[in-house]
């Protein structure tokens, strides 16, 4: 692969949050940044995977063969310690299918309602699949603890529970450029970026 020609990424999601933040994070080393949502006809990835990385492989890589181009794609997730590591890679769906942010967010508060144990963390992995057979993945996470109500309006899915102790705030009450910069997919998303500036 030309590391140095590669000004064209697509990210193999729909989440309009997730997005978002990709482009704020990649803007400064892609001319554009592109969305599965930019492509008529990709059929929808189902998420079989067992963990993080199968999943953010399995996005990645579909896309990457449907299109024809160099793919990323990335799975993420919340992982409570008193809940066993749950929701995990079913942060999305955790109170059902069709589940909103909001759904997922009370189911959760419901569920450590009695408990004292509030560690939790969001975990992000990156896969990085080329049409000339690279794969690579990236890692990220960031450490903080789930609140018992929800503060703050940013972000999305559940940074209104998630209190981060160095700022004091929930992801959801900090300014997105900060977020994009301590969060699990801003971790990894810079292992990306050294990958190919390296
Ligand atoms: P995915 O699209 O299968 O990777 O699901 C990711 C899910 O994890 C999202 O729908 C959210 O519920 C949760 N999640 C991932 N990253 C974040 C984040 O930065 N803030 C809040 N929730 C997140």
């Amino acid at each position: 692969m030309d590391k140095t020609k590669l000004r064209t990424i697509i990210v193999a999601t729909r989440n309009k949050g997730k997005l978002r933040e990709f482009k704020s994070i990649l803007s400064s080393t892609y001319d554009k940044i592109l969305s599965l949502d930019d492509f008529q006809g990709i059929p929808e990835i189902e998420e079989t995977g067992l963990s993080f990385r199968e999943n953010a492989f399995i996005k990645a890589k579909t896309t990457s063969d449907f299109l024809g181009m160099d793919a990323i794609g990335d799975d993420s997730g919340l992982v409570v310690d008193a809940l066993g590591g749950a929701p995990g890679i079913y942060s999305a769906r955790y109170a059902g299918e069709s589940a909103s942010d909001d759904d997922n967010n009370e189911k959760l508060l419901s569920e450590l309602k009695e408990e004292t144990n509030r560690n939790a963390k969001f975990v992000c992995c990156i896969a990085l699949v080329c049409v000339n057979g690279v794969e690579e993945f990236f890692e990220g996470e960031c450490r903080g603890e789930i609140l018992s109500e929800k503060r703050g309006e940013g972000g999305f899915g559940y940074d209104p529970v998630f209190f981060v102790p160095e700022y004091s705030r929930t992801m959801a009450e900090l300014d997105p450029h900060i977020k994009n910069k301590i969060s699990h997919r801003a971790i990894a998303s810079r292992k990306l970026l050294q990958y190919f500036s390296s």
